[in-house]
C-alpha cells in the first residue's frame, strides 16, 4: 500500500472512530420507522389493528419502531436517567417525564437480570442483535454469539406476552404494550444482516470459526462496528438505509411489496429462528469478496479495516430493501397472528 493511502485509510479509521456513536441505532430511525409504517399500513382496518391501537393509544407503530433504542438514552450509572435529551430527533416525542419514566422502568427491570459478562452490555440493549458466525447456515442457541437475551429469544418472549404468557427470564416484559414496542424495533433489528451474521478474525486479518477449539473473545468483530471502512464502520454502513428509501418516502412501495411476503412456514414460536436464518444468508452475501486487515488493539478491543468489493452500494441497498420488506411484513403477521379476525 502506498504511503499516501495508507496515511487516508488512517485518517478515516481516527474521524470513525470519533464519529461512532455510544450505541449504534440499527437501520438507523428511517429503516425502523419505514418498517413500522409498512406494518402499520398492513393491519390497517383489521382486528389486530385495532387492538394495536388500543395499546399505542395516538401513536402509530411508525414511531414507536424506535423506542428501544431510545431506552438507551436512560444511563444505569446515573440512577436510570435519561442522558440523550434533544440528540436523537426520532426519540423527540418521547422526552416528557411519562414516557421517560416507562423508559426507565423498562431499562432498570431488563438490566441485569441476564448477568451480563464483563465485556457485555446491559441486558436490554443485547436484546438487539445475535452475534452467529458465518460459517453457519442456521441459529443455534449456544453457538458463539447466541445466548438466552439476544434479538431471537427476546422476539419470542414478546410475542409469548401478546398471547397471553408470561416472558421467561431473563426478560421482564411488564404488559403488552411493552412487548409491541419491543416487536415494533427487534423484527426490524433481526433482518438487518449485521445484527445477526458476524466475522470472527484473528489478529492476521483471517477469518475464523469460534466454534471450532477455544474460543477468542479478541476475535470478535461486534456485529462489523470493530471493522473500519473509509466511509466509517461496518454496521453503521448497513444501519443507513439507501437515499431512496429515507424519510419514508419509498413506503408506498414497499408496503406494496410486502403484501406479497407469505407467512413464514413455521409455528410462531420459530419464526425468529427462520428470520434470523434469513439474515445469516444476507451476512454472508454482505461479507462476499470482502478483505481484512491485521488487527489494531485499541480500549474496546480489536478493529480491523476492511475493504469492499466494486459495486458494493448496489449490492447493500438490494439487500436493504429486501430486507425492510419483509421485517414489515413480518411484524404485521406476529399481530395478525395472534389477533386473527
Ligand atoms: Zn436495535
Amino acid at each position: 500500500m502506498k504511503t499516501s493511502s495508507f496515511l487516508i485509510l488512517v485518517a478515516s479509521f481516527i474521524v470513525s472512530l470519533l464519529l461512532t456513536p455510544n450505541h449504534a441505532l440499527a437501520w438507523g430511525a428511517d429503516g425502523h420507522q419505514s418498517v413500522g409504517a409498512i406494518a402499520d399500513a398492513l393491519i390497517k382496518d383489521t382486528k389486530a389493528g385495532q387492538r394495536v391501537k388500543a395499546l399505542l393509544g395516538e401513536n402509530t407503530l411508525e414511531q414507536m419502531s424506535v423506542w428501544a433504542d431510545c431506552v438507551k438514552g436512560i444511563a444505569p450509572e446515573k440512577d436510570f436517567a435519561y442522558t440523550s435529551a434533544g440528540r436523537f430527533p426520532e426519540c423527540a416525542f418521547l422526552e416528557n417525564p411519562a414516557a421517560i419514566a416507562a423508559m426507565a422502568d423498562y431499562a432498570k427491570r431488563n438490566h441485569s437480570d441476564c448477568k451480563p459478562a464483563f465485556d457485555e452490555e446491559s441486558c436490554h440493549k443485547q436484546y438487539h442483535y445475535t452475534n452467529l458466525a458465518l460459517q453457519h447456515n442456521e441459529y443455534k442457541q449456544g453457538r458463539v454469539g447466541s445466548n438466552d437475551r439476544d434479538v431471537v429469544h427476546a422476539i419470542s418472549a414478546a410475542i409469548m406476552v401478546l398471547q397471553g404468557k408470561p416472558a421467561p427470564a431473563p426478560f421482564n416484559i411488564k404488559d403488552q404494550r411493552e412487548a409491541v414496542l419491543m416487536l415494533a424495533h427487534l423484527v426490524g433489528d433481526i433482518h438487518q444482516p449485521l445484527h445477526v451474521g458476524s466475522v470472527y478474525l484473528n489478529a492476521e486479518g483471517k477469518q475464523t470459526n469460534p466454534d471450532e477449539g477455544n474460543y477468542d473473545r479478541g476475535t470478535h468483530t461486534v456485529g462489523g462496528n470493530a471493522l473500519q471502512c473509509p466511509c466509517g464502520n461496518l454496521h453503521a454502513l448497513w444501519d443507513d438505509i439507501p437515499v431512496p428509501l429515507k424519510r419514508g418516502k419509498g413506503n408506498e412501495v414497499l408496503i406494496q411489496k410486502a403484501k406479497t411476503v407469505a407467512k413464514t412456514n413455521a409455528p410462531i414460536e420459530q419464526w425468529s429462528t427462520w428470520w434470523a436464518n434469513d439474515a445469516l444468508r444476507d451476512a454472508k452475501i454482505a461479507f462476499a469478496s470482502t478483505q481484512f486487515s491485521a488487527s489494531t488493539p485499541n480500549q474496546r478491543g480489536n478493529s480491523w479495516s476492511i475493504a469492499l468489493p466494486l459495486e458494493y452500494e448496489k449490492t447493500m441497498a438490494k439487500l436493504k430493501e429486501d430486507a425492510m420488506v419483509r421485517a414489515g411484513a413480518h411484524l404485521a403477521q406476529i399481530f395478525t397472528t395472534v389477533w386473527p379476525e
